[in-house]
């Protein structure tokens, strides 16, 4: 249940950290990959690198908060392989700041990367799978801030709350297709994303970069440790491949055990 044996599988965001990991895991698995991402060069590269290790990788830029370069994208993709089966709406940057002090177009640009971003790939992936009425899956990266909240991530929690909305709602649509929707939350797990929020943190509450990684971050899991780009990519893996409407509209924390729902 594991294997994608050609199933297309288009993951945004997918030039760097998790999403490039779950593009590697699905070419290693069967899966042809459509790394589409904001940096053409980084997709690209990344579409190389997994052509090399024996995998089949197809690279289109996509700004996921621009509507008509996401259609663009995955018209791009459908004529390149001829379908969609796997959506992954993994897109997404992080800005940390008290509400007090957040500036509004900061709050506007996390909320179109996340929320805008899933809506549109959603949509022009689902457009597909409707058509070809052959089933598929659409994996929503949401975070245990899906689930729970933290200071300073006003926008990044709202986000990552509303993706169970957007899945639960493809989840009942989309059944009649065979299509499924699910979110993976995962703890943290150390991306340039979560690099460039340690100083900002440990500026933020006034406590030492070693202090926000103990005390902040990995405080709340069993064993103190980072959740890994494998842990999430294999989860993902196990989404994609699994092939009934039995497990929809759900979501799986993969944090070592930070939330436990
Ligand atoms: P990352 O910074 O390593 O990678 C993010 C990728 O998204 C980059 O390649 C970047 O170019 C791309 N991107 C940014 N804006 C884009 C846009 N508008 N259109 C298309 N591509 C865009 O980050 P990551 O840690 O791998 O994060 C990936 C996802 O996982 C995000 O949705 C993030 O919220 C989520 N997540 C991360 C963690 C973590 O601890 N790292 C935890 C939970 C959830």
């Amino acid at each position: 249940m594991t294997r994608l044996d050609g199933k297309v599988c288009l993951v945004t965001g997918s030039a760097s950290g998790i999403g490039k990991r779950i593009a590697e895991v699905y070419a290693a698995n069967g899966g042809k990959v459509v790394i589409a991402d904001l940096k053409l060069d980084a997709a690209q590269a990344t579409a190389t690198e997994i052509s090399n290790a024996g995998g089949d990788a197809f690279a289109v830029a996509m700004d996921v908060t621009d509507e008509a370069q996401v259609d663009r994208g995955v018209a791009d993709a459908i004529a390149h392989y001829g379908r969609i089966d796997v959506l992954v709406s993994n897109a997404g940057i992080q800005i940390v700041n008290k509400i007090t002090d957040f500036a509004f177009a900061d709050w506007k640009k996390m909320l179109a990367i996340h929320l805008d971003g899933a809506f549109l790939t959603t949509r022009a992936c689902l457009r597909d799978m409707e058509k070809r009425k052959a089933g598929g899956a659409i994996i929503y990266m949401g975070s245990v801030h899906s689930h729970e909240a933290s200071k300073l991530k006003a926008p990044y929690v709202t986000a990552k709350h509303g993706l169970l909305g957007l899945a639960r709602t493809v989840a009942k649509e989309a059944a009649e297709y065979g299509v499924r929707a699910n979110v993976i939350c995962p703890g943290f797990v150390r991306t340039p994303l979560v690099e460039k929020q340690i100083p900002e943190q440990a500026k933020e509450l006034g406590i030492s970069e070693d202090e926000v990684v103990r005390n902040v971050m990995l405080k709340g899991t069993v064993d103190g440790e980072f959740t890994t780009v494998d842990d999430v990519a294999n989860v993902a893996l196990f989404l994609a491949a699994f092939e009934t409407n039995a497990l929809t509209g759900q979501s799986l924390v993969v944090s070592h055990g930070w939330f436990m729902q």
